[in-house]
């Protein structure tokens, strides 16, 4: 790179790949099904299930998260089921569109983008109807930067033939999601967003009940098979081809995560948290989630007259640092700032900084040492 500045990728996914992620990939091939890989994944497969909060085996498949959450609504329910959606951005959207391909009949819960959608009302839909077999909820809905109450959620299925399908794509590995003591039926991710390892290979993990409901499901797809791939997980190995690199990555990814510790981990998160809704006030702009927001990114309100792309590209430009717009319907609307993964105050400080460059008004008040005071307030809290 001959550049004079580092360029910093601080966009909800892809994120950044440390070093040794980086290095434990680029070693030569090895066979995936000979031992010096089955060693990989059994090591990878202790780290996952201490990630994740379960006693169940935690599957790696080869695809993007969007092909895990497939995955899940074609092994957990038949056609013609009724599941319910939260529906509060994108990423509920397309729950919606992944279960209606399936077959499944949707109750949509909804709210608008930049709130969450309450556990009562989700109880009060079970209610409603009691032919409902499923729940599709993101914990972490990325195009909004809202935090769904899951856990509440999750005491609410779990006294119910109802099972709740967390999409964790941007929580896993960022915020608590204790599978196992929250009662989560399936939990996801994908590897490009807190787990620092590189797009292309999902974690899927099932509860025992969510188990039996997966042998009973009639097969409607070759490729994404969840018990012959637990049948294969067992063994350390995968039903098709690994994706070798990637599973060597997350392995070195899970060794930093594990060497720094869970409770460390997510206490950064929460200061990062708290310092960009800092900073962001502080430069004069308006949070897009108010009250339950997520600890992975951090969504910004763009006034009507201040083009959100028009500022992202400004701050590529001059800082080097990489944001993203909204996605459709708010592309010009917000500004979302990634946090999560491999990404410190340091590099949040300079996110915050291009911000406040690219913006056509000066900041309203010293937005860093806001931010940075925020920082430390977090992390000498507890
Ligand atoms: C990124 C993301 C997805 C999509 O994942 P792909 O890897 O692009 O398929 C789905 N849900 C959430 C919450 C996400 O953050």
């Amino acid at each position: 790179m001959s550049d004079i500045q580092a360029t910093r990728l601080l966009t909800p996914g892809p994120t950044p790949i440390p070093d040794r992620v980086r290095l434990a990939m680029a070693q030569p091939m090895i066979h995936h099904r000979k031992a010096a890989f089955k060693e990989a994944l059994a090591e990878c497969q202790e780290l996952l299930q201490r990630l994740f909060g379960t006693s169940q085996p935690v599957l790696p498949l080869s695809c993007s998260g969007t092909g895990a959450m497939t995955a899940a609504v074609h092994g957990l329910f038949d056609a013609g089921e009724r599941v319910l959606v939260v529906e509060a951005g994108k990423f509920g959207e397309r729950w919606g569109q992944i279960a209606a391909v399936r077959g499944l009949e949707c109750v949509t819960l909804s709210a608008p983008w930049g709130r969450a959608v309450s556990a009562r009302r989700v109880a009060e839909a079970l209610d409603a109807d009691p032919s409902i077999r499923g729940l599709l909820v993101q914990i972490s809905e990325t195009s909004t930067g809202v935090m769904h109450p899951v856990q509440e959620m999750a005491a609410i299925t779990r006294e119910r033939d109802v099972l709740l399908v967390a999409d964790g794509i941007s929580a896993v590995g960022i915020s608590p999601a204790p599978m196992d003591a929250w009662g989560l039926d399936c939990l996801l991710t994908g590897s490009q967003k807190g787990l620092m390892v590189p797009p292309g290979l999902s974690l899927l993990a099932l509860s025992a009940r969510a188990w039996a409901r997966a042998e009973r499901v009639r097969p409607s797809c070759f490729y994404f098979n969840l018990p012959q791939e637990r049948e294969n997980c067992l063994k350390n190995q995968t039903l098709f081809t690994s994706p070798v690199s990637l599973v060597l990555g997350l392995r070195e990814a899970l060794r930093m995560i594990f060497e720094i510790g869970l409770p460390a981990l997510y206490r950064k998160q929460r200061g990062l948290t708290a310092m960009a809704r800092a900073g962001v006030r502080a430069l004069g702009l308006e949070l897009f989630a108010p009250d339950h927001y997520t600890w992975g990114l951090t969504s910004v309100r763009m006034p009507a007259d201040i083009p959100a792309s028009a500022v992202v590209a400004e701050a590529a430009r001059q800082c080097g640092v990489v944001m993203t717009a909204g996605q459709a319907p708010m592309k010009d609307a917000m500004i979302r700032i990634g946090h999560m993964g491999w990404v410190d105050w340091a590099d949040l400080a300079a996110g915050l900084h291009a911000l406040a460059r690219a913006l056509p008004r000066a900041p309203q008040s010293p937005y860093l040492e806001s931010a940075l005071d925020a920082w430390h307030a977090a992390m000498d809290h507890d």
